[in-house]
């Protein structure tokens, strides 16, 4: 039986939308391919990690970092869409920032790469601004009633980017090994950074 309301699937919603943009002119041949590439290997939240390593080696940098995120970021060669107005979240023993877009899923994509799935959810974007603590703790964070939680929802400009705190037990690790046990989740301030030999 014929459903004439229902929509198109997605893939072929989006291919006519990009016909149209291009019989428009709005969108040049083969620039989505260029966005998507780069979304790929430019947009990556590792590089978020070398900032983080960096800040927790390089006390000058972490002020700097503080101080002016976007410029400390391209500092480091990231920077680009989504990243042009970088506040950096310093995460402190007695206050935990964390992060979410209430209105959609905004990431700092220069140093965060896209939105993971769960970032994205309804229910993630509706309960932790309500209930933060509740949140963090069913996705496996439980914090001290002593430590704040502040939840910084993501505004039309500003992408957010957690710094967290150090794991002890680092304090002779090269800034490499430091940024390869940063997390995502870490620096969205839904987990902390686990000491290296904690999951070992
Ligand atoms: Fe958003």
């Amino acid at each position: 039986m014929a459903e004439p309301d229902r929509p198109a699937p997605v893939a072929r919603r989006a291919f006519a939308l990009r016909e149209e943009l291009e019989e428009r002119g709005r969108l040049e041949p083969g620039q989505l391919e260029a966005i998507a590439q780069a979304s790929e290997e430019q947009f990556d939240w590792r590089n978020g990690a070398r900032v983080v390593a960096r800040a927790w080696v390089d006390p000058e940098y972490r002020e700097r970092l503080l101080r002016d995120g976007t410029a400390a970021c391209a500092e480091l060669g990231f920077a680009g869409p989504q990243g042009e107005y970088i506040v950096v979240l310093e995460a402190r023993p007695e206050l935990h920032p964390v992060i979410v877009c209430t209105q959609c899923s905004c990431t700092a994509w220069p140093v965060l790469g896209l939105p993971p799935d769960w970032y994205k959810s309804p229910a993630y974007r509706a309960r932790v601004a309500r209930e933060p603590r509740r949140v963090l703790r069913e996705m496996g964070l439980e914090l001290p009633e002593s430590v704040e939680i502040r939840v910084w929802d993501t505004t039309a400009e500003t992408r957010y980017l957690v710094l967290p705190l150090r794991p002890p037990g680092t304090e002779g690790m090269s800034e490499e090994r430091l940024a390869d046990i940063v997390t995502r989740e870490a620096m969205i301030g839904v987990a902390r950074v686990p000491a290296p030999d904690a999951g070992a």
